[in-house]
């Protein structure tokens, strides 16, 4: 889908999210490290005691990292590249995250750090992932100048639009709001835009942000899981959008909307019709722009399909 410049709007090619779980076994000095990834292709390492861990993910991808610890914890938390991880329990012993990899995350290895805090002392785990970089590709269009060149009306509108959105992601809310696996929210085919670097009349603009979903006008657009609606509204690019918030700092959105069934303020369930496709903003069809946003980082939406979640 042709996507006119909107700076939220970053893209890519429809390969599968590569999404490892781990799980990382702490007993005493010794601990083992499975990497599961939900194809066949189920990969399992195990390291020596002490020896560093290494994940690897591609650029735009999510992992899903699990931590058993020892006793009980007061708290799980972490860091990656000056982002938050924030933990959370699983079950005994046991506590997740989801650790995003932005989709410009320099290809280098970096370090994870999750402290562990008990009552009365504090522990620390340092795991290595390494970002591998991945090809998403170019889009290079040519469009009517004025089609390009936006008149300072428009750009000022954009520039508060985009404001708007940015004090969305700065709230964090605390509490998991998701339990179950993520879907997709609609019925339809996937362009493959994801992370995909645009040229307009050879100016490069921002790479695309999210995944293109090709889909009839009026169709329906589902909540990928349970969240909060934190934005209702019609912006200049992206049109008319609705941001979910999932909870521990992550996001999803659902812009070019027809019509949005939801409410500011609203809680809605896993499922839930939230609006129906359309082609409002700067779109040339209708199609849903969704798109993920993970404690600073812009990941592909697909990658939450491939968490190894209960169903
Ligand atoms: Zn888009």
């Amino acid at each position: 889908m042709l996507h006119y410049p909107g700076s939220l709007h970053v893209t890519r090619d429809p390969l599968l999210p590569l999404v490892v779980a781990l799980l990382l076994s702490v007993v005493g000095s010794s601990f083992g490290v499975y990497a599961e990834t939900p194809s066949a292709d189920r990969a399992a390492t195990s390291t020596e005691a002490g020896s560093p861990l290494l994940l690897k993910a591609k650029q735009g991808q999510i992992i899903y990292l699990k931590l058993q610890v020892e006793g009980q914890p007061v708290s799980v938390t972490g860091t990656f590249r000056d982002r938050r991880v924030p933990f959370f329990p699983v079950q005994d012993s046991e506590f997740g995250a989801l650790v995003g990899i932005d989709m410009t995350d320099q290809a280098k290895v970096g370090e994870l750090m999750a402290e562990i805090t008990y009552p009365d002392r504090t522990s620390e785990r340092r795991i290595h992932v390494r970002v591998v970089h991945e090809d998403f590709g170019e889009q290079r269009m040519t469009l009517p100048k004025d089609k390009v060149d936006l008149d300072a009306a428009s750009l000022q509108r954009n520039a508060l639009e985009q404001e708007k959105v940015k004090a969305v992601f700065a709230a964090f809310t605390s509490e998991r709001l998701w339990s179950q696996a993520f879907i997709v929210p609609v019925d339809g085919i996937p362009m493959g835009a994801f992370g995909r670097k645009r040229f307009l009349n050879g100016q490069p603009r921002n790479q695309h942000s999210g995944e293109d979903i090709s889909a009839a006008l009026g169709t329906p657009v589902k909540a990928s899981n349970a969240g909060l609606v934190k934005m209702v509204d019609d912006h200049f690019f992206s049109g008319l959008g609705v941001i979910l918030d999932h909870g521990l700092g992550l996001y999803t959105m659902y812009f070019h909307l027809d019509s949005a069934k939801v409410k500011e303020g609203e809680r809605v369930a896993r499922g839930q019709i939230i609006g129906t496709v359309g082609q409002s903003g700067r779109a040339t069809g209708p199609h849903l722009h969704w798109g993920a946003w993970l404690n600073g980082s812009r990941v592909n939406p697909f990658s939450l399909i491939k968490l190894p979640i209960e169903p």
